[in-house]
């Protein structure tokens, strides 16, 4: 998103990656000349996916390389489990 000019509502650009409840950045305004000082707020995204095994559906383990000892961990609600060797 880019910043715009508190005093004149210039579009300034895109202002530089700030982190959220850092120290404000200083912005000098292209069109006005003003400075004006600039925080950044993220918004907290949602996103909903399919969890069969939270609904009595077995869990969908896949393992994971290079774990040692090997774990696995489940592709939908992703919980981590040690992998059981099965006995023969
Ligand atoms: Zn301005
Ligand atoms: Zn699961």
């Amino acid at each position: 998103m880019n910043l715009e000019c508190p005093y004149c509502e210039a579009d300034c650009g895109q202002p530089d990656e700030v982190y959220p409840g850092m120290a404000d950045e200083e912005e000098e305004c292209p069109k006005c000349g003003k400075s004006f000082l600039y925080d950044c707020e993220y918004e907290p995204l949602y996103y909903a996916r399919k969890t069969p095994c939270l609904n009595g559906e077995p869990h969908d383990y896949r393992p994971i390389p290079y774990s040692d000892p090997p774990w696995r961990r489940c592709e939908a609600c992703r919980i981590l489990e040690p992998k059981v060797e099965v006995e023969e």
